[in-house]
């Protein structure tokens, strides 16, 4: 019998380089790197090594391991980065990075080792990207931190330094791939990625996230249903803000409602879904809830979207995701999903947590409504 992993579509290549790892981003008052000077415990910055390290080894030993085949991951050059980022930007982090660090903005420290732990994140996916459009493979996984879906083209945000989803899909672009989508699923605004490609008709961004707003001058983008895009771009841009303690049926509905139709709509030719952990119950950055089913269900509807229009090329990128432990199993069943796996190989361990949808289907209704008057894509609907 043939192992789980020999066809390309049951399969999942993951890009992974432990040089990542070396990105410290020390202790301190959550996400703040400061001692306040009364607490005899201080924690990790939430976006820290044991986070990924989970991630691996649950994929090298927990069930999910025959399905999977593992590929070292490399640095990219800076060239590679000037496809999304701007020249002055780059220099700015590399001169960080030759001082000896600082934080870049809030939260988000450059200290040494993060500039070579960037680079290795936008260099694994770049590789992870060239990967199926050299058609070795239809689904690949990179996974990288530091995260990157908050870095615009020149600033930095939200932990990320650099957008390595959207500099994979600048790549798929320059290959040739004439549309390509991008469906973000971490708890927070895909605010980087949307303005890397706000003026683009060839890119369709969609964000699912928690309704947030902007977090200061490093994040000035609201993540509001009116941010469309701009220009050619315009109708290209599509978030989707949920309320606070959205779960696995609000998420559902909202995949059903808009992501599938936007998708079907558009019809790229490859998908890049972007991915984070902390839209799960047990988030210490988010307030959404989302278990194991309800990411299993959304890899599962987007290999089907992949399936029906990009020949089944994948790519996914990861981004957050915060709880050492549950994040690891969210990304287990995300992967299953994706994998069609029939029946759950890994059991949750912490759900049970309480959902009410109806608030998040009143809210996905009152989006499809206005996408309807709004959004070409929609309005085409009959
Ligand atoms: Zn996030």
């Amino acid at each position: 019998m043939a192992s789980p992993a020999s066809s390309s579509s049951s399969r999942i290549d993951v890009f992974w380089h432990e040089g990542m790892l070396k990105h410290d981003t020390g202790v301190g008052v959550f996400d703040t790197a400061m001692d306040p000077g009364f607490l005899d415990v201080l924690e990790k910055h939430p976006e820290n090594p044991d986070r990924v390290k989970n991630m691996v080894s649950i994929l090298k030993r927990g069930p999910i391991s025959p399905y999977i085949s593992w590929h070292t991951g490399r640095p990219a050059d800076i060239s590679d980065l000037l496809s999304f980022h701007t020249p002055e930007y780059i220099k700015e982090l590399v001169q960080a990075d030759e001082a000896g660090g600082k934080m870049i903005c809030e939260g988000t420290i450059l200290n040494p080792g993060s500039w070579d732990a960037s680079l290795l994140a936008a260099g694994t996916t770049l590789m992870a990207m060239k990967h199926i459009l050299d058609g070795h493979g239809k689904i690949a996984y990179a996974l990288v931190r530091p995260p990157g879906h908050h870095a615009q083209p020149a600033q930095a945000d939200g932990y990320c330094f650099l957008n390595n989803a959207g500099i994979a899909v600048q790549l798929a672009l320059d290959s040739g791939c004439g549309k390509v989508a991008a469906i973000d699923i971490d708890v927070h605004y895909g605010n980087g990625t949307a303005e890397g490609f706000y003026r683009s008709d060839n890119v369709l961004t969609i964000s699912l996230h928690m309704n947030h707003g902007s977090w200061g001058p490093s994040h000035p983008q609201q993540g509001t249903v009116y941010e469309l895009g701009e220009d050619k771009g315009f109708g290209f841009n599509l978030n989707i803000p949920l309320p606070n303690g959205t779960g696995d049926r609000g998420y559902e509905y909202a995949m059903n409602k808009l992501v599938v139709p936007a998708i079907q709509k558009f019809k790229p030719a490859i998908m890049v879904m972007v991915i984070g952990q902390d839209s799960s119950a047990f988030d210490p950055n988010g307030r959404q809830c989302l278990t194991m089913t309800g990411y299993r269900e959304m890899g599962r509807k987007v290999r089907k979207l992949a399936d029906e229009h990009c020949d089944g090329r994948l790519l996914i990128v990861q981004e957050g995701g915060y709880h050492v432990t549950y994040s690891a199993y969210c990304l287990h069943a995300t992967l299953e999903g994706v994998l069609n796996i029939p029946s759950p190989l890994l059991l949750d361990p912490i759900a049970y947590y309480p959902e009410d949808e109806a608030l998040a289907v009143k809210v996905v209704d009152s989006i499809k409504r206005y996408w309807k008057d709004s959004v070409p894509l929609f309005g085409e609907e009959s």
